[in-house]
């Protein structure tokens, strides 16, 4: 039995005038526009005066009084037990090895920072404003990219530049 091929008629469709006219109207209308995108990296964009993200420690005015843990509604803070340089504690002059160098902080009796993991941080700046002694601040920087394994941030890479980050 050979099977026939029925042919199937497609209507024409009308020419959308309208619909062209409209498409050429806006593209003429943005051509001439100024680009509502920016080509970043190389171009950052406008950054607000108010933004907030990046968490940076200043390690010598931190007292270890563990407030900004306390008050994260995210428990995005640990406190961590920093490495001490044990050579140097006994004579009592140098505590912690930072990215900047070894620094003095002698009122950090029990050596404690706090780490922040930026995967569930939101950004809500409690640890800021609780800090007595402002050594936890945000900054504006927010390029830090990174996997899913290394989103926390121990003590000392809080006082690095992102690009200083082992990530
Ligand atoms: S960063 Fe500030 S609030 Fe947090 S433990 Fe140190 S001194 Fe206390
Ligand atoms: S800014 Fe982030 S780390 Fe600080 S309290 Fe808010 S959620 Fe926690």
């Amino acid at each position: 039995m050979v099977a026939t091929v029925k042919e199937v008629k497609i209507p024409k469709k009308p020419i959308p005038v309208i619909g062209s006219l409209q498409t050429m109207y806006n593209i003429g209308r943005f051509m001439f526009k100024k680009p509502v995108t920016v080509q970043y990296p190389e171009d950052k964009g406008e950054i607000p005066e108010r933004f907030r993200f990046r968490i940076f420690l200043s390690p010598e005015a931190c007292i270890g009084c563990t407030l900004c843990e306390q008050v994260c509604p995210n428990h995005s803070i640990k406190m961590e037990v920093w490495k001490i340089d044990e050579e140097a504690k006994p004579k009592g002059d140098v505590v912690i090895e930072t990215a900047r160098g070894a620094r003095e902080n002698l009122q950090n009796k029990r050596h404690i920072y706090p780490d922040v993991n930026f995967g569930t941080c939101t950004v809500c700046r409690n640890c800021e404003e609780i800090c007595p002694t402002d050594a936890i601040y945000l900054t504006h920087q927010f390029e830090d990219a990174r996997t899913r394994n290394s989103f926390t941030y121990s003590p000392k890479e809080l006082t690095m530049q992102e690009d200083e980050v082992i990530k």
